[in-house]
């Protein structure tokens, strides 16, 4: 297996709504915010190679949305994602399999794209199967009117039109060997049924943390998006996993973070802390 960690672009949201109930005079000093009250935040993919798959995890806000819908969020460098993908060698029928932990556009916005006459939409990676869950599917199109924001339909119908949908089943909080060497987390306080991936790589376990934990700025409990449905879920399942990490040495994969791409963690008197932070390059070659 080889991973590739692969930055689509870089996109605003208020600080408040990300980090809830937690005062702007904290969160401040961790995600400086701009005169609007914004902060910077990444979308990460990570592309995994291993036999003859290639995985892509979660595919960014893409670039099919107007300028209107973009210009709530302050894109930078989003077009990149494609030529990154050729610096490694590959092109987008290359992808084999698209993970999409869920189905908020920043997530899945790359994974459907315009036909060429500019008259509808089609998948991104035409050869690939595009993996949700059943659970979450459901959730996503028939959405509560709070997320409803969130899951826009030509994200989302186009992937089942297309017959590229498949969907992981559920057992518990864990599914395990989605693929080799990689098991899913579920987790429901973000929206419903969202899926962590958890990849056994070169004898460490990197987990893609998705929105579970989006940056280092919140590891601590209560540093819960406003964004969650369910954020007293969310705080126990945070409890949860943070405990599971520190006991076994995970390393955290951010996809949200603009600094940091990796961390560790250290047991304190206060809770679970953030020990080191590293890019997977720094670590693995
Ligand atoms: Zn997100």
């Amino acid at each position: 297996m080889t991973i590739h960690s692969i930055n689509t672009g870089n996109f605003k949201l208020d600080g408040g709504a990300m980090f809830g109930v937690v005062p702007k005079s904290i969160w401040n000093k961790t995600n400086p915010a701009d005169t609007n009250n914004m902060c910077d935040w990444a979308m990460r993919s990570l592309l995994i190679e291993q036999d003859n798959q290639l995985i892509l995890i979660d595919t960014g806000i893409g670039n099919k949305q107007d300028d209107k819908f973009f210009g709530h969020f302050y894109l930078t460098e989003t077009d990149l994602f494609e030529q990154k993908l050729n610096q490694l060698g590959y092109t987008k029928a290359d992808i084999t399999d698209v993970f999409l932990t869920h189905l908020h556009f920043d997530h899945c916005g790359g994974a459907i794209q315009w036909n060429k006459n500019k008259t509808g939409f089609e998948p991104a990676f035409t050869n690939a199967t595009y993996w949700s869950n059943e659970q979450h599917w459901q959730w996503a199109v028939e959405p509560n009117p709070r997320e409803k924001a969130s899951f826009l339909k030509e994200n989302i119908l186009p992937i089942q039109e297309s017959g590229q949908l498949k969907f992981i089943s559920r057992t518990g909080n864990i599914t395990k060997n989605i693929f080799k060497d990689i098991d899913a987390f579920f987790v429901d306080g973000h929206t419903e049924s969202m899926m962590l991936p958890k990849i056994a790589y070169q004898g460490k376990t990197i987990v893609f943390m998705a929105d579970l934990l989006p940056s280092v700025g919140h590891l601590p409990l209560p540093y819960i998006m406003g964004y969650d449905t369910r954020p007293l879920i969310t705080m126990s399942e945070k409890l949860l996993f943070l405990d599971e990490a520190v006991e076994n040495n995970y390393i955290l994969f951010f996809e949200h973070d603009i600094v940091n791409e990796c961390c560790t963690l250290k047991q304190t008197d206060r809770g679970v802390r953030l020990d080191q932070t590293f890019t997977l390059k720094d670590i693995f070659n």
